[in-house]
């Protein structure tokens, strides 16, 4: 059996069966990685693409920030446990994760600040330049942010969406940046990094990834791909804790002449100097703001320090066979049942999740739920599998296929419980 399968090198349907997917954990060189998550054993958890697992290791380090760091260092701890230089302890260690340098990275903020930071940065970098380029659909917060930078910094500015296929002929000299996420949230689409960014280059425009649905995820070598600028959360594939700091990337040739418009004192050359007069830092830390917050920070560390030892040919190998082998189970579930694949069949240009459409999608995801698979549910009609490749088990998706299955045969979605809405879905 090859661990490195394409659809076209996998086996037929009916030799797909459960003492297959046991063979495949057997063989899954990333398994070391799932005892170091807290996950139960009747759970089967794709939504990492969400929210990520908690690690093992998170729980004493949380322990040990409140109790020791906090609780008997109190504001000693800023330099005696360097809670000051956390966000670019953190965001050295991500550079390697999204191959980058050590001090083009920083921790700091929400991804939708960080956007509104370095897009407005990007207007100013880029002056006489008019146009932001993004794609129509891509995840609200990075529309709402590019509509409040249009708002707030210059009345001539005009944000123009086009499909992703289609962004390269768009991009032209008026353009100040293209503006795109390289894992799309709900197709699971990737795009060519390389290609785009350089299409942006060869007519002046910056170019910024948000890298929310790949880090982690896919393999990410912005270096290699010259693109200037990038945000990304900590909290989904990076397994950082329920609302983790994000983080940015500054190209190094940027760094001196960006200005950012948060201009607090954390960015400041000399923070401790207390000067009336605001003096943006020389490097990456010029795109800090406020102070960081210290316990949710050392929570994301211990999931960047796990993403640290992943080797990233293994995780894409891995991710791409669990993807495969899904969406080879769900085939005869969509000629039945009326499922649509939403995520593309080239691995090429696939991230590491599968949706699928379908109209009672809502209350189909309830059902899983309901018998512990979770899974996500996005409107209008997408249900989302997110494939998080340290801790998802070949196991996981013939048991999720399986009662899928069940709860459409026997239409145990019906039910006026799985139709209720909640808050979040
Ligand atoms: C999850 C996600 C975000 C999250 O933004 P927050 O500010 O952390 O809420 C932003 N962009 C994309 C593409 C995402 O997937």
């Amino acid at each position: 059996m090859s661990f490195n399968a394409t659809s076209s090198s996998l086996p037929t349907h009916a030799e797909l069966n459960e003492a297959y997917f046991v063979e495949c954990d057997k063989q899954d060189p990333l398994t070391c990685f799932r005892d170091q998550f807290e996950l139960a054993d009747d759970l089967i958890y794709l939504n990492g693409n969400s929210l990520g697992v908690l690690p093992t290791a998170a729980k004493a380090r949380m322990q040990e920030v409140i109790a020791t760091e906090w609780g008997e260092g109190l504001i000693r701890s800023w330099n005696t446990y360097s809670w000051i230089d956390l966000p670019q302890r953190i965001g050295a260690k991500l550079a390697k994760i999204v191959g980058a340098k050590e001090h083009e990275v920083i921790v700091s903020d929400s991804t939708s600040v960080n956007l509104f930071k370095l897009a407005a940065a990007a207007i100013k970098l880029n002056p006489g330049r008019t146009k932001i380029v993004t794609e129509p659909g891509n995840f609200p917060t990075d529309l709402y942010i590019l509509n409040g930078v249009k708002n707030f910094i210059g009345a001539d500015i005009e944000i123009v969406t086009v499909p992703s296929n289609e962004i390269t002929q768009h991009i032209d000299e008026n353009t100040a940046l293209v503006c795109l996420t390289h894992v799309h949230y709900k197709s699971g689409t990737m795009l060519n990094m390389n290609v785009i960014t350089k299409a942006a280059h060869e007519k002046g425009a910056l170019m910024m990834w948000d890298l929310s649905h790949s880090t982690g995820a896919v393999p990410v070598n912005l270096n290699q791909a010259q693109a200037d600028l990038a945000v990304g959360c900590g909290y989904k594939y990076l397994n950082g804790g329920p609302g983790a700091p994000a983080f940015l990337y500054v190209a190094e040739k940027h760094i001196k002449s960006l200005q950012q418009p948060l201009t607090g004192w954390f960015g400041h050359a000399n923070a401790f100097a207390m000067s009336d007069e605001y003096e943006a830092a020389s490097g990456i830390e010029k795109t800090l703001c406020g102070t960081t917050p210290v316990i949710a920070a050392s929570a994301l560390e211990v999931g960047v320090d796990i993403m640290s030892q992943v080797d990233f040919v293994v995780l894409r190998e891995k991710s791409l066979s669990l993807s495969e082998h899904f969406i080879k189970l769900m085939a005869p579930l969509c000629e039945q049942y009326g499922f649509e694949l939403a995520t593309p069949l080239d691995p090429n240009h696939r991230g590491s999740q599968v949706s699928y459409t379908h109209p009672e999608g809502y209350a189909i995801i309830q059902a899983l739920i309901h018998q512990n698979i979770i899974g996500d549910f996005r409107a209008p009609n997408i249900l989302r599998f997110g494939f998080a490749p340290l801790y998802v088990q070949f196991m996981d998706l013939w048991n999720t296929v399986n009662t899928l299955e069940n709860i459409m045969r026997n239409e145990t979605w019906n039910r006026p419980e799985f139709m209720k809405r909640s808050k979040v879905t």
